[in-house]
Order: structure tokens, then C-alpha cells, then sequence
């Protein structure tokens, strides 16, 4: 827009309506009516915004009185934001020519427009007189909204509706912005779904589409109005949470989500069982950039893989050295396998009250030439590279070679209970492995017991029955390990042929100082009654706890009160020397 003055000479007429007297001039008739011909924003204002000429075509569309136009400036019918850029492209337009801005301007006080404004310089400023300008608007709100949905649709999932990585990106740079100006601090939590590829290439795209668009309701549900959830592709999404900064204010909502995608969904007909493995980043702990921040929550996320799935890792500073030291003790373990490095130790399992042994449970051991390396460790590691399969199925015929020797000894009669592992139930395999293990040593299969979590029966719950029903015809009998730390529906126990409960170490390790536990471990022991189950406690480590298990009633106990997992000959020796007994005090 030039700032040409109206064209001399055209005979100047009086606006219809009086505007106040400062600077206010005559416009032609003609150069009104083609103002008035032009729509938008037409008008003549002072450095202060003031009115001194506004087109009737302005007033109409931007649903003012005259009255009211008299009084107010062209800051007052500015969205507050956009006050500065218009008053700074009046300032401009003094000194370096036409001005183009673009605000948004309040129609009837109330709806924002968004208008390209141009504004050139009138009458310069004189001694005597102010300097005034013309202004031009031109709507240009259908144009922002389209630009606006267009945005909408690069930044949004098709699948679930959420916005993808482009958004969550744009989204942590803004929480990061805003942090800086005094905001709060944030966490950045990225979830990858277990199983998820599974149930993607066994049931189709369509069924995985679903689910994902369940599973992204679900987190939305789970979040508050001020949070973002979105996806970042395939199956993974991620969470952006203002104001969660420590771990403690992260437990309670990652708690939420665990459950939330824990409880079965409902795809058409089917019945569909998911985890899911959370990493978390905080910002500014852990990053100071979206990119860092992904990366680090992405790292934390397999970490929580690595360590069983269906659980939280927060990044630690450490986790690259623990990623490179995970990677050599993976081959570590390749070779440790060819050299016979595994062993198995066994723990008793005991009568609470007589302390007569009644079986044990084989837990595997590995001590390289470097000391040795906790289960805790290298078991979800055998898990996540495969080796569990190999390692397992060792273990299975291992303990069934020990108890078949001691049959021989005065530890005959003695129950021998090996755990098991997810991957290796869900192994095609695996009930011929068992099977074979029972025909190697010529142990009767009831004397077999296999530890199995909860989450192994939810995984595939179909599934899973079949193989249990499959081995029960050999005699073999299922205990829940760890109960009561994964699901807490307890419906399902019904449905499966389960022979005992072995109740989580933790609950049983606050017994004495916790009320809730107490009730819990009361309350699993009910249960296991009902339902003809036995049931087990686990790591026992004081009178106390053994007195308060033996008063509810429970049937076995384990752990280092009785004795620690031992080498077979160092089991012999505890019986030999009658720290140890079996029934009848044998
Ligand atoms: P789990 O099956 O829950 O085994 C019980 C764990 O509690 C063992 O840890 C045992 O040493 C420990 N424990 C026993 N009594 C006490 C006690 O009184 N106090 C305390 N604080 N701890 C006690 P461990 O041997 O380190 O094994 C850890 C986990 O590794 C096991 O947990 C099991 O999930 C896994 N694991 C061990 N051996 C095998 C195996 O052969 N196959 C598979 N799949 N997993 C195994
Ligand atoms: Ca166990
Ligand atoms: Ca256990």
C-alpha cells in the first residue's frame, strides 16, 4: 500500500458523522464511495490509534457503532497479543515506508478476525501537527483456518486421532519454552506395546489398528487436560507430562497407565492382551532438547523391555555404560554357556510350623571368572536375546537329573520346582522339552512343579491352557510365582489347572510394619484356600513373618529364615548335619 495522499484538486466534502477534531480532514465524495466499495478495514487513524475517518463498509463488518468507534482506538479493537505488532508498524511506517502486519482484530468485541493490515504514513508529522496514517485490513481468516487444518493434518496420526512425532516434537519444544519462562518442569515418557507385533501379524493390520486406537483412548483417559499424548509410529506413543518432574509424581500416574493397558480389549469378537515397557526422560535432568529427550526416554523404554516388560525405567545418566555393559555380558553369556558356567542352586521350601522340607525350588546361577552376576541381571537379558530358551531347557533337565539322584540318597521324595519363563512356555517346543526332561531322569511328573508368572496366563490366556491342560497329563503341577505383584484380577486363577501360589517376597517382607500387606497376604491365602490351591511364602527371613504366615494358615514357607539356595552338595551337607530335615524328621 503506497502512502500517496488522495488525489488534489477533487472537491472535498464533510464525513457524514462528526470524529474528533484533531487532524480530521475532509474526504472526497469519490474516494469515499470507492472506499466504501473495498469491504474489510478502511480508516484514517492517529499515532495513538485514534479514529479520525472510518469507512461505513468498516463499521458494518466489523459490527461497531459509530458511537463506539468515536471513543475506542484501533488498539481497543486489537486481540490483546497483537497490540504491540500493530503499534510497532505504525512506528515503522513513520520512518520506513508502508507497513504490513498481520493481527488478529475483535469483531463486535468478541470474535477474533485475522487481518492483513497495511499502513502507510499520511501527514508526517510537523511542528504543530501529529503525524496521522491510512489503514487497510483485508480478512484473511478463511486462509489462517485452512492453513491452520492443514497444519492440523501434517501434525495428526490417521490411525488414533493423535497427534504424531512432528506434534509431539512441536509440543516438547513449547513445554520447553514455556519451562524457561518460568513454567513448570516436564517429563517425557515413551511407551512401546508389548506383544503388540504379534497380534499385527497374526490377526491383521485391521485388528492392530484397532487396538491401537484403543490402546491411544485408554492414554488419553489416563492423562490431564494439560498433558499430550501422541504417537510416534508403529507401537509406540509417548506422553508429555507438565509439571511431573520426579518419580515419586511419575509412580502414580505410570501406575495408571500400566493398569489401563494392562485390562483386556475388546477388538470385534476378540479378547486381546497387552503390557506395555515405559521409558521416561525429564527435562531439563535428562535433556534439554526434543531430540535429546526422545532419545533418552527411548533408551529408558529398553531398558524396561530388557528388565521383563510391562514396567518403568527412568534414563539414568549411566544407562550408555549400562547398554555397552549389557552388550558384553550377552556374549559373555554365549560363552559362558559353551563352558559350562551355569549352575543351579536349590532353596528349600518348607513347612511353616514342623520346618520339615517338602521340596525345592532350582534357582540359576552363573559366577564368570569376573564374580558373579545376579539372576536379576542376566535372566531378562537370556530373555530379550533368546538364550533363555537354551539356558531353560538346561535348567528343566538339570533339576530333574538332581532330584532323580537324590531319590538315591536320604533326600528321596523331595518335590523339585523350576521356573519358567514367558518365552520359554510360549515356545512351541516346550511341552515336548518337559516331557523329555520327565523320560531323561525317570522322575514322575508330579514330582515337577513349574514356576510361572501371571503375566504368562494373561499374555495368551487360550493359549496358555492348552499347554497347561497338555502337561497335566504327565503329572505336572503349576505354581503362580510372584502372586499378587502383576494382575490384579483374580477371576481368571478359575480357569486354570494351578496347583499352588507362591506369594510375592514383598508383600511378605512388610507383613510386620504394614497393615495393607497384611491384608493381602491374609487375603491371597483365603483365595488360595477357595480355590484348592496351596500356597507358598516367600523370601521368609524372620520368626515374625513366620509366626504371622503360620497364623493365617500357610502352608509353606521359603527363604533365608529356613536356608539360602545352596549347591546340590552343600543341601546334602545342611541334611547331613540336621540343620535341615525332611518330614517324619528324616
Ligand atoms: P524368583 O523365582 O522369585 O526367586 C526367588 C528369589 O528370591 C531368588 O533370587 C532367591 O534367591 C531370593 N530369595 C529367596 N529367599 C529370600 C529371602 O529370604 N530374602 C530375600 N531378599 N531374597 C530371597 P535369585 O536367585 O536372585 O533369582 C531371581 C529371579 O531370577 C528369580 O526370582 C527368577 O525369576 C529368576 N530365575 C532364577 N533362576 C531361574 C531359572 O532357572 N529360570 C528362569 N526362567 N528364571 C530364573
Ligand atoms: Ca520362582
Ligand atoms: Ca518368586
Amino acid at each position: 500500500m503506497s502512502s500517496d495522499r488522495l488525489p488534489a484538486g477533487v472537491p472535498f466534502v464533510e464525513p457524514p458523522v462528526l470524529l474528533p477534531a484533531l487532524g480530521r480532514e475532509p474526504v472526497p465524495a469519490v474516494a469515499r464511495a470507492l472506499v466504501e466499495l473495498t469491504g474489510g478495514l478502511s480508516a484514517h487513524v492517529t499515532a495513538e490509534g485514534r479514529f479520525l475517518f472510518i469507512a461505513d463498509t468498516s463499521l458494518r463488518f466489523l459490527e461497531y457503532s459509530r458511537e463506539y468507534v468515536d471513543h475506542a482506538s484501533l488498539f481497543e479493537l486489537t486481540g490483546i497479543d497483537d497490540v504491540p505488532v500493530v503499534q510497532e508498524a505504525l512506528a515503522a511506517a513513520q520512518t520506513q515506508g508502508p507497513q504490513h502486519c498481520t493481527v488478529r482484530l475483535l469483531r463486535g468485541l468478541t470474535d477474533r478476525l485475522w487481518m492483513q493490515l497495511h499502513i502507510a504514513l499520511y501527514s508526517p508529522r510537523t511542528r504543530t501537527l501529529p503525524a496521522t496514517f491510512v489503514v487497510r485490513g483485508v480478512d484473511i481468516t478463511a486462509q489462517k483456518d485452512s492453513e491452520q487444518r492443514l497444519r492440523e493434518l501434517a501434525l495428526c496420526d490417521t490411525v488414533t486421532g493423535l497427534g504424531n512425532r512432528g506434534y509431539i516434537q512441536e509440543r516438547i519444544a513449547g513445554a520447553i519454552a514455556h519451562a524457561n519462562d518460568g513454567g513448570p518442569n516436564f517429563a517425557v515418557a515413551l511407551l512401546d506395546l508389548d506383544g503388540f507385533k504379534k497380534v499385527n501379524d497374526s490377526l491383521g493390520h485391521d485388528v492392530g489398528d484397532q487396538l491401537l486406537r484403543a490402546a491411544g483412548q485408554r492414554l488419553v483417559a489416563q492423562i490431564r487436560e494439560t498433558d499430550v499424548a501422541g504417537r510416534m509410529g508403529g507401537d509406540e506413543f509417548v506422553l508429555v507430562l507438565p509439571g511431573c518432574d520426579d518419580e515419586q509424581a511419575l509412580n502414580g500416574i505410570m501406575k495408571r497407565v500400566l493398569s489401563a493397558i494392562q485390562q483386556p480389549f475388546q477388538v470385534g469378537d476378540q479378547m486381546l492382551h497387552l503390557t506395555t515397557s515405559i521409558g521416561v526422560a525429564f527435562y531439563p535432568r535428562h535433556g534439554t532438547s526434543d531430540g535429546t529427550l526422545i532419545k533418552h526416554a527411548d533408551a529408558a523404554m529398553y531398558c524396561a523391555k530388557d528388565r521383563g516388560r510391562n514396567g518403568l525405567y527412568v534414563y539414568t545418566d549411566d544407562l550408555g555404560d549400562l547398554q555397552r555393559k549389557a552388550f558384553s555380558l550377552e556374549s559373555a553369556m554365549f560363552e559362558a554357556i559353551h563352558n559350562g558356567e551355569f549352575s543351579l542352586h536349590y532353596q528349600p521350601i518348607c513347612d511353616p510350623v514342623t520346618l520339615a522340607v517338602k521340596g525345592v525350588e532350582a534357582l540359576m546361577r552363573w559366577y564368570p571368572a569376573l564374580g558373579p552376576v545376579s539372576p536379576a541381571e542376566f535372566i531378562p537379558l537370556a530373555e530379550a536375546n533368546g538364550l533363555i530358551n537354551l539356558l531353560g531347557g538346561w535348567a528343566l533337565r538339570a533339576a530333574c537329573m538332581q532330584l532323580a539322584r537324590w531319590d538315591t540318597t536320604r533326600l528321596g521324595g523331595l518335590y523339585m520346582s523350576v521356573n519358567v519363563s514367558a518365552q520359554q512356555f510360549h515356545h512351541p517346543a516346550f511341552p515336548s522339552l518337559v516331557w523329555q526332561a520327565i523320560a531323561d531322569s525317570g522322575v514322575e511328573g508330579h514330582r515337577l512343579v513349574l514356576e510361572i508368572t501371571e503375566s504368562v496366563l494373561m499374555r495368551d490366556p487360550e493359549q496358555a491352557n492348552l499347554v497347561l491342560r497338555e502337561l497335566q497329563t504327565l503329572g505336572v503341577r503349576f505354581a503362580v510365582d510372584d502372586f499378587g505383584a502383576g494382575y490384579s484380577s483374580l477371576g481368571y486363577l478359575k480357569r486354570f489347572p494351578l496347583s499352588a501360589l507362591k506369594i510375592d517376597r514383598s508383600f511378605v517382607k512388610d507383613m510386620p510394619t504394614s497393615s495393607n500387606d497384611r491384608t493381602i497376604v491374609t487375603a491371597v491365602l483365603g483365595l488360595a484356600r477357595e480355590l484348592g490351591l496351596s500356597a507358598v511364602a516367600e523370601g521368609v527371613e524372620t520368626e515374625e513373618q513366620r509366626q504371622m504366615l503360620i497364623d493365617r494358615g500357610c502352608d509353606s514357607i521359603q527363604g533365608w529364615l529356613v536356608s539360602q539356595a545352596l549347591p546340590a552338595n552343600e543341601l546334602e551337607g545342611a541334611f547331613a548335619s540336621g540343620s535341615l530335615h525332611l518330614e517324619g524328621g528324616r
